[in-house]
């Protein structure tokens, strides 16, 4: 998700945007910032079953290249990455999550919303107000996210890029001028 009116706070590490190459491990490609309509954007990921350090890894890099693109999150899909999971960053705190489901929600509201994989557009999306995410950290362990407001919203952008959703899918205001 990009940050078009919201983050003011953690800018403090924008411009520091020289992306790390990580020594190969693996056979994982360098990672690169896919863009509509790069099909990779429309699969329906794979859950994450190696938690080995090569998730951490993963999680780094695209920490650093969601900082780099000056977003709030970003989910495996957009770096071609055909696996369930996302890193988001709010305020300065970052999560990283594998294989997210939504155990709960409750309220609703809409707001406009800016997507890294769609430069340049806006769409008003609905979301509800207050979630829990179950998960698995970096290195396996189970976690529990009760998320409300922006953050609320962030998840749910991430968690519908694993399904091959994006914004412009499901805005209220699509199709209009
Ligand atoms: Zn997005």
């Amino acid at each position: 998700m990009s940050s078009e009116e919201s983050d003011r706070e953690a800018s403090s590490d924008r411009g520091s945007a020289s992306f790390p190459r990580f020594s190969p491990k693996g056979r994982r490609p360098a990672l690169r910032m896919r863009i509509f309509p790069d099909s990779v954007l429309r699969r329906v990921c794979d859950p994450v079953d190696d938690f080995s350090s090569a998730l951490d890894d993963l999680f780094v890099e695209m920490t650093f290249m969601m900082n780099a693109h000056e977003g709030i999150g970003l989910a495996a899909p957009q770096v071609g990455v055909e696996q369930r999971l996302f890193v988001a960053k709010i305020s300065g705190a970052v999560i990283s999550i594998a294989n997210p489901v939504i155990r709960s929600h409750a309220g609703w509201d809409v707001l406009s919303e800016g997507c890294l994989s769609l430069p340049g557009q806006q769409f008003d999306i609905v979301r509800n107000t207050v979630i829990e995410v179950d998960g698995f950290d970096a290195r396996g362990r189970r976690c529990t996210h009760k998320v409300e407001g922006f953050w609320a919203r962030v998840m749910q952008h991430e968690i519908d890029h694993l399904n091959g959703v994006l914004i412009c899918d499901v805005a209220e205001n699509k199709g209009r001028p």
